[in-house]
C-alpha cells in the first residue's frame, strides 16, 4: 500500500477507499448527514496502523471516527490523554477535501503539525506567528490539494479574507470537516472562556453541510449544553468518556520533616523520566528548583513572577527533554500536551480536588504508566486556611473551605483514591482499582483485643511505673537484669506474650497510645499508665482493632528482574537516540516516537525491518525514516548489553554447572572469590536478599558453599535443632519463635542446608 503523502495530489484517493468493498459516495446532504464516506469496517484498523502505527483503537475512537465518516456532527468529552486528535485526524485523511482544526494555542499547533508531518501526512498551520511569504506559500499548497489538515487560531479563521480563501478551497477540493479543539472555550461556564470561540457559529451558517466535531477534556453538564448550543451542533454523535485515568498511579505520602531529602529520593526513584513538581508559592518553586540543580538534577522553575520569555523558554526546554523536571506553581500546565510526563508530584497540598485532578492528569497522556504523588503534611491546612481568611467575600470563603476539606479528605482517606476523585465529578467508581496506594496496600484492621488485655494487665502488674520496652520484656519472658531486679519474672504476666515479636508488641503499644487507650507521662520518662478506656478493655467492655501494615512483598523472580534491567538500559539508550534525532529536526522527542514505542523496542528487540514494523507507533513513514537507525542501535546494544558480571568465565566444575540458573552461578562464582553479600549485591546490581536467595537455593541443590562465613556455628546449631524438632515452618513463624537474634537470611540459609540433608 502506498502512502497518502502530501506530495501526492488529491486526484488519487487513498487506496482503501477504492476497490471492491470500499466505495466512496456522497449522498444528497440532509440536515444532519453531511457528505458521508463509506469505509469498510476492517479498513479502519488498517488505516490506523498505516498512518499512526497503532494496532487498536482506544475506547470511543472508532465510534467517533465512524460518525465523522458518516458525515455527522460530534461532541466528544474525553479526559486528557484519551486520544482525541486521532478522532478528527483519521477522518480527515479518509475523506476528500480539507479538514480545518480550530485550536487556541499557537505552540500546540506547531507540535501537532510536526507530529503529523513526521507521519508523512500533509498538514500545516496558519497563525499570526508566520511571515507573509510563508503564509502565502502554505495557502498555495492548500489550494494545490497537498494538505489534508489545516490548523488555525479562531481569530484568524473568522476574518473575511480568510473565509474567502476557504470558499475557494471548498469549490476546488471541498471542506471535509471543522474540528473544534478545547471546545469548552466557547462557554462562559468553562474555566477558559475565549470570546473568539463565540464567533465559530458563523461557520455553521456559512458552511451548513460541513460536519463539525467538538472536543474537550473538561466539561460539566452546563458546559456541554453550552457547546451544543453555541456551535449549533445538530443531533451529534455524543461520547462522554469516564474521567478515570487507568494508567495513573495515585499515592499520598506523608511529607516528613526532612522533606527535601524525601523529594529528592522520590525523584531519583523515577529514573530520569520527565516530571512536574507543583509547589504552592513562587518562593518555594525557586527554592526547590535551585536545590535540585545543586544536586545535579536538571530542573527549571516556572511561575507567574517570571517574564513571558523566560517562562516559554523553560517550558520549551522541558517539552524538548533538555531538562528532566519543571518545578512550577499552578500557573504551569494549561495546554501543555507533552505526552510522556512520567510523574507529577505535589510538594504541598493543592487547594481543591478538581485542580489536583487536572494537574496530576498532566502525567501519562501517552497512556503509559505514570505516578502522581501528593506529599501531604497536615500543616499545609493552616497555610491554606490563612489564605482563605484573606478573602474579602464570605461566600467565597465558604466555598474555599469546603474545597479544602474535600482535598483533605482525599489526602487522609483510606478508601480507593479513584473512588474519591471520581465521585467529585459525579462518577461512581466501585473502588479496588489496583492503581492507588490504598488499593495496593490496604491497611488491614485486625482485632487485637486479647493482646491489648495482656499488655494492659502487664502495665497494671508493673505498678504503672515502667515504659514500653520494659513491659514488652516482661511479656516476652525476658530474664534480663532489670526484670529480675524488680522481681517481674515472677509476675503472672511474665512470658504470656512470647507468641508475638517485639515489633508487634511495639506496634500495639503505639497504636493504643494513638487511639488514647493507654496513657503515658509527659515528663520525659514516658511511663505507661492506665486510663478509663484501658479499664474498659480489661473489663471486656471495649474491643481493640489496630492497623497492621503488610510486609513488603518481594520482587518477581530474579531472572525476570535481570531481563527487565537490560530492557531498561536499552530504553535509556533509545531515548538518547530519539533526542538526537529530534534535536536535528527541531521537534520535541515525542514527535519521533512515543515512550511506549521505545519501550516495546527495548523489550522485543526487533532485528529486522519486518519486526520493527510490528512495534506500536511504527507506521509506514516512520518505518522508512527511522527503521534502520533504530535497528542499528538495538543491534549495537545487544552486543554490549551483557552486564559486566556476566562476562565472568563460565563455571569450570561440570557438576556445578548443572546446578542452579545462570544468575545463581554468577553469584556463586563471586562468593567463591571471597566477596561478601553486600559486595556481590553491589557488583551485580541486585538486592542483598536476592543474593541470599541464590545461595540458599544453591546450598539446597548441594553446591559446596561454606556457610560458616555467613552464619555462626551456634546459630546454625539452634536453627537446625528447631527444624529437626518442629519441621519446616514459614520463615516468619520460625523467627517469631526463635526471636529477633536470628535474621531471616540466617534462617533461609540454614533451611537450605537442612533441606539438602533430607
Ligand atoms: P488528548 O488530546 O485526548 O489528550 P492525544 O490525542 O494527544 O490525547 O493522544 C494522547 C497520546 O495517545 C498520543 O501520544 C497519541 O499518539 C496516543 N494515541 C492515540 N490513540 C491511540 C491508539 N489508538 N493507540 C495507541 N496510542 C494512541
Ligand atoms: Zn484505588
Amino acid at each position: 500500500m502506498r502512502l497518502w503523502r502530501r506530495k501526492r495530489g488529491l486526484n488519487s484517493e487513498p487506496p482503501f477507499l477504492r476497490g471492491a468493498g470500499g466505495i466512496l459516495y456522497n449522498k444528497p446532504a440532509d440536515a444532519e448527514i453531511k457528505n458521508p464516506v463509506f469505509v469498510p469496517a476492517d479498513a479502519l484498523e488498517g488505516a490506523l496502523k498505516q498512518f499512526f502505527g497503532y494496532d487498536r483503537f482506544r475506547p470511543g475512537q472508532r465510534e467517533i471516527i465512524a460518525a465523522a465518516l458518516a458525515g455527522r456532527d460530534v461532541l466528544a468529552i474525553m479526559p486528557t490523554g484519551a486520544g482525541k486528535s486521532i478522532c478528527f485526524q483519521l477522518p480527515a485523511l479518509l475523506k476528500p477535501g480539507l479538514t480545518v482544526v480550530v485550536s487556541p494555542l499557537i505552540a500546540l499547533m506547531q507540535d501537532q503539525v510536526d507530529a503529523l508531518v513526521d507521519n508523512g501526512i500533509g498538514a500545516t498551520f496558519l497563525n499570526s506567528s508566520l511571515d507573509r511569504e510563508t503564509a502565502r506559500s502554505r495557502q498555495e499548497a492548500i489550494l494545490q490539494g497537498e494538505i489534508k489538515l489545516l490548523y488555525v487560531a479562531p481569530e484568524r479563521l473568522m476574518g473575511e479574507v480568510f473565509l474567502g480563501f476557504l470558499d475557494q478551497v471548498r469549490s476546488r477540493h471541498g471542506i471535509s470537516g471543522f474540528a473544534i479543539d478545547e471546545a469548552h472555550c466557547v462557554s462562559e461556564w468553562g474555566h477558559d472562556f475565549r470570546p473568539e470561540y463565540r464567533q465559530l457559529q458563523t461557520l455553521r451558517r456559512r458552511y451548513p453541510d460541513v460536519p463539525m466535531y467538538a472536543f474537550t477534556a473538561t466539561a460539566t453538564e452546563r458546559v456541554q449544553q453550552d457547546i451544543l448550543h453555541q456551535l449549533r451542533l445538530q443531533n451529534p454523535h455524543r461520547h462522554l468518556a469516564s474521567f478515570n485515568r487507568p494508567n495513573l498511579y495515585y499515592e499520598v505520602r506523608k511529607r516528613e520533616k526532612q522533606s527535601y531529602g524525601q523529594l529528592l529520593q522520590a525523584i531519583r526513584a523515577q529514573k530520569g523520566g520527565s516530571g512536574i513538581i507543583y509547589c504552592f508559592s513562587r518562593r518555594k518553586v525557586e527554592e526547590v528548583a535551585g536545590r535540585l540543580q545543586g544536586d545535579r538534577i536538571p530542573a527549571l522553575p516556572y511561575h507567574a513572577g517570571m517574564s513571558n520569555d523566560q517562562r516559554s523558554e523553560n517550558q520549551n526546554r522541558f517539552i524538548r527533554d533538555d531538562v528532566q523536571i519543571i518545578v512550577a506553581t499552578i500557573a504551569f500546565g494549561m495546554g501543555i500536551n507533552k505526552p510522556d510526563v512520567r510523574f507529577v508530584f505535589h510538594y504541598q497540598l493543592p487547594r481543591n480536588l478538581e485542580g489536583y485532578y487536572q494537574e496530576a492528569g498532566r502525567a501519562g497522556r501517552d497512556g503509559e504508566p505514570a505516578n502522581c504523588v501528593l506529599f501531604y503534611n497536615p500543616s499545609d491546612i493552616h497555610s491554606i486556611e490563612y489564605l482563605i481568611d484573606q478573602k474579602p467575600d464570605e461566600q467565597e470563603q465558604r466555598i474555599a473551605r469546603q474545597q479544602l476539606s474535600q482535598v483533605v479528605d482525599y489526602a487522609e482517606g483510606i478508601e480507593c483514591r479513584r473512588t474519591i476523585q471520581l465521585s467529585y465529578f459525579g462518577e461512581m467508581f466501585p473502588g479496588n482499582c489496583q492503581g492507588c496506594d490504598n488499593c495496593c496496600n490496604p491497611v488491614p484492621l485486625e482485632d487485637w483485643t486479647v493482646e491489648a488485655q495482656k499488655f494492659l494487665s502487664c502495665v497494671a502488674r508493673c505498678q504503672q511505673r515502667f515504659g514500653m520496652n520494659h513491659i514488652i520484656d516482661v511479656l516476652r519472658g525476658s530474664k534480663n537484669e532489670r526484670v529480675k531486679k524488680y522481681g517481674h519474672d515472677s509476675l503472672s504476666t511474665h512470658g504470656i506474650g512470647k507468641n508475638r515479636s517485639v515489633d508487634q508488641w511495639k506496634l500495639l503499644g503505639r497504636s493504643l497510645l494513638h487511639q488514647g487507650l493507654v496513657s503515658e507521662t509527659s515528663n520525659g520518662f514516658r511511663v505507661l499508665f492506665l486510663n478509663d478506656k484501658s479499664w474498659e478493655i480489661l473489663r471486656r467492655q471495649r474491643k481493640v482493632t489496630i492497623a497492621v501494615p503488610r510486609r513488603i512483598t518481594g520482587k518477581a523472580g530474579t531472572r525476570e528482574n535481570e531481563r527487565a534491567m537490560v530492557a531498561e538500559l536499552l530504553f535509556e539508550e533509545l531515548r538518547t537516540l530519539r533526542k538526537q534525532i529530534a534535536d536535528e529536526q527541531g521537534v520535541p522527542p515525542y514527535v519521533v516516537f512515543a515512550d511506549s514505542s521505545l519501550r516495546a523496542m527495548a523489550q522485543q528487540q526487533p532485528r529486522t525491518l519486518g519486526a520493527f514494523a510490528q512495534i506500536p507507533g511504527v507506521g509506514e513513514a516512520k518505518l522508512k525514516r527511522y527503521g534502520s537507525l533504530f535497528l542499528a542501535r538495538i543491534e549495537e546494544l545487544a552486543q554490549s548489553q551483557i552486564p559486566a558480571s556476566e562476562q565472568l568465565s563460565p563455571p569450570q566444575t561440570p557438576e556445578l554447572s548443572a546446578l542452579g540458573s545462570n544468575t545463581q552461578q554468577l553469584t556463586l562464582q563471586l562468593y567463591q572469590k571471597g566477596l561478601n553479600i553486600a559486595e556481590i549485591a553491589a557488583q551485580r546490581d541486585l538486592r542483598p536478599t536476592t543474593i541470599i536467595g541464590h545461595l540458599g537455593d544453591l546450598i539446597e541443590q548441594g553446591a559446596d558453599i561454606d556457610i560458616d562465613r555467613l552464619v555462626s556455628p551456634e546459630h546454625q546449631a539452634v536453627i537446625l535443632d528447631y527444624l529437626t524438632q518442629y519441621g519446616e515452618d514459614s520463615l516468619t513463624l520460625m523467627r517469631d519463635r526463635l526471636g529477633e537474634d536470628y535474621t531471616f537470611d540466617e534462617l533461609r540459609l540454614v533451611r537450605g542446608k537442612w533441606r539438602q540433608r533430607l
